[in-house]
């Protein structure tokens, strides 16, 4: 797990870098699964329930399951991008909303108060806690800011599959659902709207979109609970 991990921290790295104005996403969804062929690993979400591309890429007012396409960023768009894989029959799950060049000052708060949520999710994953107080951290976060956690798309566990039990609402009351132990791995992923919770699917079955039009940030990690507490896996130093 901490392999895979590493991985895909490694993979959302690389296209951090690449993101810029002018930068299509379908090139990102090229990079990434040309490093997926390097290591001789398998990208998790290419395929699974007939999603056609490596990367999730879902700008501005998209929230997850975005088509990669030819239509350049533009500066001041923030980009979702949502990246998973298989390696040695364990999954790795992680995703970063990215600015392009210089956004506004309203964007770039929405993408810290949902990094922050997602921290403070991580941060409520204590073994011997309850599953409910990850979903009720990132709730209480989120709208003390003013914003609305979708309702529609869940975190859940993860491991010898990409999706395992339990899902991971990131609203509720805390102190229910099962207890969290030492072992679990959980991917954890607050997707957080700039305005209305409410979320529509576009034409092509897969992307969801806000209501609104208003802008959507996700961030994702995938979390090890240990005895000492949580353990980020997705990231590059472990
Ligand atoms: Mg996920």
């Amino acid at each position: 797990m901490r392999r895979a991990g590493r991985m895909v921290a490694e993979v959302l790295m690389l296209l951090r870098d690449r993101i810029r104005p002018g930068v299509t996403t379908l090139e990102l969804d090229r990079i990434a699964e040309n490093q997926c062929r390097k290591w001789k690993v398998k990208p998790a979400f290419k395929g699974y329930g007939g999603f056609p591309f490596t990367i999730c890429a879902s700008p501005n007012e998209q929230i997850v399951h975005g088509f990669p396409n030819d239509v350049p960023l533009l500066e001041g768009d923030i980009l979702s991008i949502d990246f998973g894989l298989i390696c040695d029959g364990f999954y790795g799950d992680h995703a970063i909303t990215f600015p392009v060049g210089e956004v506004d000052q309203e964007t770039r708060r929405l993408l810290e108060i949902t990094s922050q949520s997602l921290q403070q999710g991580i941060d409520a994953a204590r073994p011997d806690g309850f599953l409910s107080d990850i979903s009720h951290a990132v709730q209480t976060c989120v709208e003390v800011a003013g914003y609305s956690v979708v309702r529609e798309f869940v975190g859940h566990g993860i491991g010898r599959q990409l999706h395992e039990d339990p899902q991971i609402p990131n609203y509720g009351k805390p102190g229910s659902g099962p207890r969290l132990r030492p072992g679990m791995t959980l991917a954890i992923e607050p997707m957080v709207n700039a305005g209305k919770p409410g979320v529509k699917i576009l034409d092509d079955g897969w992307t969801a979109v806000t209501v609104d039009g208003k802008r959507s940030a996700h961030f994702e990690h995938t979390v090890a609970i240990t005895d000492n507490g949580p353990e980020i896996l997705s990231r590059m130093d472990v």
